[in-house]
């Protein structure tokens, strides 16, 4: 008989998860802050509409507490969704994605002039 899985996905020293492949696996993303006292989980596919799916997962919200800003107090951990999830934890669901105007200095040119017949 086959040993009992772990419910961690892939447990390798240096394995660095990435947001993609943690939505092609259909995980949970969750991320905890010990200084906020405050956990959050994600659907890993919700994320990658958010994010580059290229990005690490320790690597969402510049690594940093949204809140408070601290590195070394918060974790971010990706693990299979459990029967025990339904109905009892709650998920933040990416409602919408706000496009964000980008401007740069440029040299004026002339704008081309539309060409009558
Ligand atoms: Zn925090």
């Amino acid at each position: 008989m086959m040993s009992a899985m772990t419910n961690s996905p892939r447990s390798q020293m240096n394995y660095r998860p990435r947001i993609g492949q943690a939505a092609a696996d259909g995980l949970l993303i969750v991320c905890k802050c010990y200084v906020c006292r405050r956990s959050r989980a994600y659907l890993a596919t919700d994320l990658v509409q958010a994010y580059h799916p290229e990005i690490f997962i320790d690597d969402l919200f510049g690594g940093n507490c949204p809140r408070c800003g601290s590195s070394h107090n918060w974790r971010v951990k990706q693990r299979f969704p459990s029967n025990a999830d339904v109905g009892m934890l709650t998920v933040r669901r990416l409602t919408g994605i706000r496009q964000t105007p980008l401007w740069r200095d440029e040299l004026y040119s002339a704008p081309e002039k539309a060409k009558n017949g």
